[in-house]
Parts: C-alpha cells; sequence; structure tokens
C-alpha cells in the first residue's frame, strides 16, 4: 500500500470511529488511531486500570447538564442517579446545579456522602419501608415521592417535623411504540392512577395528614422516550387534576414533576429527545392547559438519568478470542459481558462498538460481540462490523454505557464487577475500584 492509498483509507475509517451522537463530547482519534475520551488513549487507560473498565467523560455530564440548564431555564433539573450512581458524579451533578433522585438507602447514603444539599435531593420507590421512610425524613430530604397507601400511612406516622412531598400519579400515557420501558399507563405497579380516581383519594389522604405538606405531584413515563409530545399530554391531564383537586379541596398545587425517560442515541441515526424541543413542548402545554384551567403555572421539575450519563461512558474490553461457527457467523469473546452490562439480555440493547488500540484499516465483516459469561444470552452487540483483521489482544470500545451499567452491575460466575475511571483533560482516576476476588469471598462467611 502506498503512503495515498493508506491516506485514503485513513480517510474513509476516521469518520465512521466516532459518531458525535453516541460517544462522548470529548471522543478523537489521534494520529495513531487510538480512540481517546477525556484526552486520554483507552489503551493506555486498558493498561494501567486493566479490562473491562467503565471510562466515564466527567466534560461528558457536565455538558449534558448545562444543556439542561441552558434549554430548560425555568425547570429545575433532578439527575436521576439510578443511571450511574458514584459520590463523584453526584458531585458534578450538583455542582452544575442539579437536584439528585435517590431510591434506596444506599443511593441516598451515595448522595450524602457526596455532599449534596439534603433539601435537593428526591426519594423515590414503590416500596419504600417504615425505616427507610424515616431515615430519608431524618436526614432532611427536600422532597419524599408517595406511591401507595400504606406508605402515606407509614411516612406520617413516623414523621416529628412536617415533610414535603408529592404524590405520584399515572396519566396513562401510552408512550408505547415511541420507547422502550413504559411506566404511565395504569397496568403496572407504580403511581396513583388518575383515571379511576384513586389519585384524587391519594391526595385526599394526604392533606388529612398534617405533617405531610402536598407540595405537587409528580409522573414518569417509562424511559427512551423520543417524543416531547407525549410529556405534553401527561402535563394536560395532570393539571387538569391540580384543577380538580382545588376545586375539591381548596389547595394550589405549585409543582408537577414530569419524570424523566428521555430518549438517547445508542446507534448512528437513533432518535433523541432535545432538551430544547423538550422546553418547547412543556411550555405550549403548559400554556393550554393552565390557560384552559386558569391555573396558576407550577414549577415544573423534570428527571433525566440517562440523557446526563449514558454518553459519557464507554465501556473497554479486550478481544479474548474469535470464533468462525459452522453457521456462517463470527462470535468475537472479550473480558466482560453481562455481568458488566445487563441491557442486552434484559431489553434487547444496541450497542455501537469500535477498535480502540489502532487505525481500523481494512475491510471489516458483521460479528457478534459475546461476552465471558457462561450464559448463551451474554452477548454486547449483535453483527456489528468490526475489521478483519481484529485479533485477541485488540482493544474493543463499546459507546453510550454511562446508564445502566455500573449501576446494573452483577458479580455472576463470581466475575467482579470493574471499576469506574473518571476522564477530564488528559488526567484518569478511579472513582470505583474493581471489585476483587477477595471482596466477593468476604461476604462468604460460612
Ligand atoms: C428511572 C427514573 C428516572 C430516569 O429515567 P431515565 O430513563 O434514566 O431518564 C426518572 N424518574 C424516575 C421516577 C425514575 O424511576
Amino acid at each position: 500500500m502506498t503512503l495515498l492509498d493508506s491516506l485514503h483509507s485513513l480517510h474513509r475509517a476516521a469518520p465512521m470511529r466516532i459518531d458525535p451522537a453516541v460517544w462522548p463530547v470529548t471522543a478523537r482519534v489521534d494520529v495513531d488511531g487510538r480512540l481517546c475520551v477525556g484526552g486520554t488513549p483507552l489503551c493506555d487507560l486498558a493498561d494501567q486500570y486493566d479490562t473491562p473498565s467503565y471510562v466515564i467523560d466527567e466534560a461528558d455530564f457536565r455538558y449534558r447538564a448545562r444543556r439542561y440548564r441552558t434549554a430548560l431555564r425555568e425547570t429545575r433539573i433532578v439527575y436521576a442517579g439510578k443511571a450511574l450512581r458514584t459520590t463523584a458524579v453526584a458531585r458534578w451533578a450538583a455542582d452544575e446545579g442539579l437536584g439528585v433522585d435517590v431510591c434506596s438507602p444506599g443511593e441516598l447514603a451515595v448522595a450524602l456522602r457526596a455532599g449534596v444539599d439534603p433539601r435537593r435531593i428526591v426519594v423515590h420507590g414503590n416500596a419504600k419501608t417504615t425505616c427507610e421512610l424515616r431515615e430519608a425524613a431524618r436526614s432532611g430530604v427536600g422532597r419524599i415521592v408517595i406511591d401507595s397507601g400504606t406508605e402515606l400511612a407509614m411516612l406520617a406516622s413516623q414523621l416529628r417535623a412536617p415533610q414535603d412531598v408529592l404524590v405520584r400519579v399515572t396519566p396513562d400515557v401510552d408512550i408505547h411504540g415511541h420507547a422502550a420501558v413504559t411506566t404511565g399507563v395504569t397496568d403496572q405497579k407504580f403511581g396513583f392512577a388518575i383515571a379511576g380516581g384513586d389519585a384524587e383519594t391519594a391526595v385526599r389522604r394526604v392533606l388529612d395528614q398534617p405533617m405531610l405538606n402536598l407540595v405537587g405531584l409528580h409522573f414518569h413515563l417509562g424511559s427512551q422516550v423520543a417524543d416531547a409530545e407525549v410529556y405534553a399530554e401527561g402535563i394536560r391531564r395532570t393539571i387538569s387534576l391540580m384543577a380538580d383537586i382545588r376545586a375539591r379541596h381548596g389547595v394550589v398545587l405549585a409543582e408537577l414533576n414530569i419524570g424523566g425517560g428521555h430518549a438517547v442515541p445508542y446507534l448512528a441515526g437513533d432518535a433523541e429527545l432535545d432538551p430544547a424541543v423538550l422546553a418547547d413542548a412543556v411550555d405550549d402545554a403548559l400554556d393550554s392547559a393552565c390557560g384552559a384551567e386558569r391555573y396558576p403555572r407550577p414549577t415544573i421539575v423534570v428527571e433525566p438519568g440517562r440523557a446526563l450519563s449514558a454518553r459519557a461512558g464507554v465501556t473497554i474490553y479486550r478481544v479474548v478470542s474469535i470464533k468462525r461457527q459452522p453457521g456462517g457467523r463470527t462470535f468475537v469473546a472479550v473480558d466482560g459481558g453481562m455481568g458488566d452490562n445487563p441491557r442486552v439480555a434484559l431489553y434487547g440493547a444496541r450497542y455501537t462498538v469500535a477498535v480502540a488500540n489502532r487505525h481500523p484499516l481494512g475491510p471489516t465483516h458483521p460479528v457478534t460481540v459475546v461476552g465471558r459469561y457462561c450464559e448463551a444470552g451474554d452477548v454486547i452487540a449483535r453483527d456489528v462490523a468490526l475489521p478483519m483483521d481484529l485479533h485477541p489482544g485488540d482493544l474493543l470500545a463499546v459507546a453510550g454505557t454511562g446508564a445502566y451499567h455500573h449501576s446494573m452491575a452483577s458479580t455472576f460466575n463470581m466475575v467482579g464487577r470493574p471499576p469506574v475511571i473518571g476522564v477530564r483533560d488528559g488526567a484518569a482516576r478511579v472513582l470505583v475500584r474493581r471489585e476483587t476476588t477477595e471482596d466477593l469471598l468476604a461476604r462468604d462467611t460460612s
């Protein structure tokens, strides 16, 4: 190959490598073809911290947070930390002026240890225990979102001081066909249905409890919602409920939390919910619904999780073996898998994969990237184009792994969970260390 030929093939290969829609904002390919994030080549991180590892681009997370703040100026933004929960990430969220959602005592502990102002913490969960509710209230959390009649009574009995609460309602907006997971309809476990009057009854019961200070309503429609119009419909239905509550009980609720679930792209061309488009839809819905009911505009709260953290993360894996099966499919096995990424097995999620340690020159072919776990569903990406000369020892990077990977990881097969490595301006640091076999054995006390 002449130099000119290789420059031509470089030119062909390079744009394929980093689609800015799916990779972190700082992702670059250097002259040696190495994929870099946060100013650091991923292969250097692999050498230093081993594989598999989650790499989190701090600049990407902060960039997403700022886009939300800029687009939704009058809206409070609360980071749904279950997407990616570490003290550093909670601190970045707080630094950027965001509140933090928690849905377990462990998540609350992380937020508090990170120094998040408790008043900016929102507590969720459909099965909070008495003890959890008491501890949350004692730590001074800003909002507890009530999700059942039992919880309402338990919380009221535990309080020594008034607690601001929201009631979670289901506006019955079906996002099916718009999104991956649906929670805004009535036939699922979360919330009180507006239709049929459950939500209204819950509100009345909260208003009867002097220690519960009802500040507003909450709904969450599901995940990977790309169409802003479904939030508008949710707003119209809840404003109408708020107007009914005003008529019956004489209270004006001043806060409406419309949840998260904003879609992010995992593959080139996937739909994304742009915060600016959401802002317009929210504004129009408030104008019409509040206008029609002559209801004062409530403060809107949004709770993006994935939209803030997904694209900040890439997972790096080392290729361990490559096998061509008689059916014709080529399997590329790496040193991680469903333990660090359960989303393929759970939801059939799709991912973008790139060679991270060199220019992927030459022809490509479709392969299936699989993990190292003893389970046939242990797949990372089906039918992705990777170079035909891929070989054991090459480094692969998977994009869009900053949400629901670290936080959903398991220790299946007694494989310890990967570390979370934060990168920024050419420097890397361990945010969460790798889980060792000793860690796993330490829990086995028999
Ligand atoms: C999970 C969850 C979110 C965040 O969902 P994303 O899809 O990560 O944006 C927001 N609010 C509530 C109540 C949730 O349960």
